[in-house]
């Protein structure tokens, strides 16, 4: 047992330190991203999910380094925000994708990811207010994303910050919902104008996994009862986008109504006519 330890130990490290020299450098990179103007936003369309017509877009970063080529979100958001980078970059997200935003009709919306640690700083408000003010945009236009994992720190004043953005009119939505962390006291402690059920749920849904479905039903019946829309992520077919307007889902997003588009292609779309 002893050797197999050591040779457990012997066959890690090296690949340990590969990591974390990869982590490095990759860090030391992302540190200059965006004033390099290595990032830039893709727009996933957001549509009904009776009629089809499109409500707004998600603004997702995309990140392509000259040396390592384009690095996936899953990969370098978590980085950033281990290395204290995510303030900056979430700013220029935010102000890139009201300054976009400002220019599509005024019935389209605009949905940012914001990290846990972008709400335990107070300037975040003024970050958000700058946006808006600068770019024109209506606060009801923007929607903000935030996990339930941002409630974990409770008392760092995260519930505090969503509730001043809340009073400048903008919207928030509960992202991955049933992914993380879970205790339904926040959801009625603060205003969420939707819930986003997590793809995971939709495609085991799809699978015919019961409890998928079961879940997807009780979130859809939780949030109407509480007066919130839902968004169900991750519709890949025709097949589950019937499933889940068949559960009541108010919205739908996925790559059967979009993949996250370019902005000459987004504003292209958000220009079309879309009746109510
Ligand atoms: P998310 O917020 O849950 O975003 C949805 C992810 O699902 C996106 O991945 C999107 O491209 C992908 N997706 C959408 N429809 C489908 C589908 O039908 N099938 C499949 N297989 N995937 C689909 P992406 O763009 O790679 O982003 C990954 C995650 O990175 C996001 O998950 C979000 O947590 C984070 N992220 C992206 N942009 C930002 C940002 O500006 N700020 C922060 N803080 N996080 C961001
Ligand atoms: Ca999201
Ligand atoms: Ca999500
Ligand atoms: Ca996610």
């Amino acid at each position: 047992a002893k050797d197999a330890g050591r040779g457990v130990f012997r066959t890690y490290e090296p690949e340990l330190h590969v990591q974390a020299e990869e982590r490095r450098v990759l860090e030391m990179a992302l540190r200059s991203a965006v004033e390099k103007g290595e990032m830039f936003l893709m727009y996933q369309p957001v549509v009904d999910a009776g009629s089809g017509h499109l409500r707004g877009f998600e603004a997702l970063l995309r990140w392509t380094s000259p040396e390592f080529g384009p690095v996936s979100p899953d990969k370098f958001i978590p980085l950033a925000e281990d290395a204290r980078l995510i303030a900056p970059i979430g700013a220029w997200v935010l102000r890139t994708a009201c300054e976009e935003a400002a220019t599509w009709p005024s019935n389209i919306r605009i949905a940012v990811n914001v990290s846990p640690d972008q709400l335990q700083n107070p300037n975040f408000v003024t970050t958000v207010t700058s946006s808006l003010a600068s770019t024109g945009l209506s606060a009801e236009r923007l929607e903000l994303e935030v996990t339930e994992s941002v409630f974990m720190h409770e008392g760092l004043g995260a519930t505090k910050v969503l509730e001043r953005v809340l009073d400048l009119g903008v919207r928030l939505s509960l992202d991955d919902f049933g992914t993380g962390y879970s205790s339904l006291g926040y959801l009625s402690r603060t205003r969420f104008s939707s819930i986003k059920i997590d793809r995971s749920f939709v495609q085991d849904a799809a699978k015919g996994v019961r409890e998928a479905v079961a879940i997807i039903r009780a979130v859809v019946a939780l949030a109407n009862s509480l007066g919130m829309a839902t968004t169900a992520e991750g519709v890949e077919t025709e097949a589950e986008h019937q499933m889940v307007q068949e559960f009541g889902c108010t919205k739908v997003q996925g790559y059967y109504f979009g993949r996250p588009l370019p902005v000459e292609e987004a504003r292209a779309l958000a220009g079309r006519r879309w009746d109510e």
